[in-house]
């Protein structure tokens, strides 16, 4: 009985993730087929540019369509549409555009992927490290933020590792002497990533550091049911973005890209569970209970 079970919970993990690796697969297609596109036509006929696909774009581009009503250069209203969309996206799932859409974060997972079949190990960062290296996209997303208001250009353009390979400039437009910093840069970045997953999404990509902030809002979270969980820690050896899920208390971090490996993977029914429960809704319930109840001190379990 207990196999049977296992069984169908196996298969329903193969499924959920199989419908996640090929919308990954989809949208990185997508966005080299649009690269490829503009590589080729331009200037036969307008063709939108990555850059012009990216919602981090709006985001850079935002102060000065506020100020001025104009866009950085290369920036246009569909970045703005775009991180108008992520943002309400975020505010229902949290940071699942890094689990299911982002084509970076699929290669970065393809990187694992290729280690793990080349049985190479992965390099294990010390947690206490891990905690201090996260920080690094806000620092990140500080620097992008000043230089494009400074310079009044896409300033991170120049070395985005995104930028660089999914524009597929070093296909259609090599250039060595010109664009060496982005090369250097995005190679660095892929040996990183190859052993250490989602080294990007972890400790550099300043769209993340957003995401992750803005996740403390969204409706839809992971928790944990201490009740029901037996500590077994299955659910970290899958997390590709290495979260202590197991002692999550009770919702995992908003560094989560809800990629939904845990969920699936977790052998105790009703331990991890994808939930309505904003952090603002259980602030909410104990206010009500505390006014419902003006007597008692005890706050609401949430
Ligand atoms: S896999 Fe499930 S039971 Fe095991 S530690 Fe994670 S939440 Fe608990
Ligand atoms: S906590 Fe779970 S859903 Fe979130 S990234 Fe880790 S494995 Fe994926």
């Amino acid at each position: 009985m207990a196999t049977m079970s296992r069984k169908r919970r196996s298969r329903r993990r193969s499924w959920s993730q199989v419908i996640r690796r090929v919308t990954q697969a989809a949208f990185a297609l997508f966005i080299l087929a649009v690269s490829v596109r503009h590589a080729l036509l331009e200037g036969t006929t307008t063709t939108a540019s990555i850059d012009a696909l990216c919602p981090f774009g709006g985001l850079e581009t935002l102060w000065r369509f506020l100020s001025e009503g104009t866009y950085v250069p290369k920036t246009h209203t569909s970045n703005l549409v775009l991180g108008l969309g992520l943002l309400l996206g975020t505010l229902i799932s949290g940071a699942a555009f890094c689990g299911w859409i982002c084509p970076f974060g699929t290669l970065q997972d393809a990187l694992t992927w290729l280690r793990t079949k080349l049985r190479l190990p992965e390099v294990q960062v010390p947690s206490q490290l891990d905690r201090w290296l996260r920080y690094g996209r806000f620092v990140t997303l500080a620097l992008v933020l000043y230089m494009t208001a400074s310079t009044v250009k896409l300033w991170f353009a120049n070395y985005d590792p995104y930028r660089t390979i999914f524009g597929l400039g070093w296909l259609f437009e090599f250039n060595m002497a010109e664009h060496w910093p982005a090369y250097l840069v995005a190679i660095v970045i892929l040996a990183l990533s190859f052993f250490i997953p989602r080294f990007w999404c972890k400790y550099i990509c300043p769209l993340g550091g957003v995401l992750s902030l803005l996740g403390h809002f969204s409706l839809l979270r992971i928790r944990r049911n201490a009740s029901s969980c037996k500590s077994c820690t299955l659910c970290e050896t899958l997390c590709p973005v290495g979260l202590p899920v197991a002692s999550a208390n009770p919702r995992v971090s908003t560094n989560c890209i809800g990629c939904l490996a845990c969920v699936d993977t977790c052998p105790r029914h009703g331990a991890l569970e994808v939930q309505l429960a904003p952090a603002w809704l259980d602030g909410l319930r104990s206010l009500a209970h505390r006014l419902h109840h003006p007597s008692t001190t005890k706050e609401v379990t949430p």
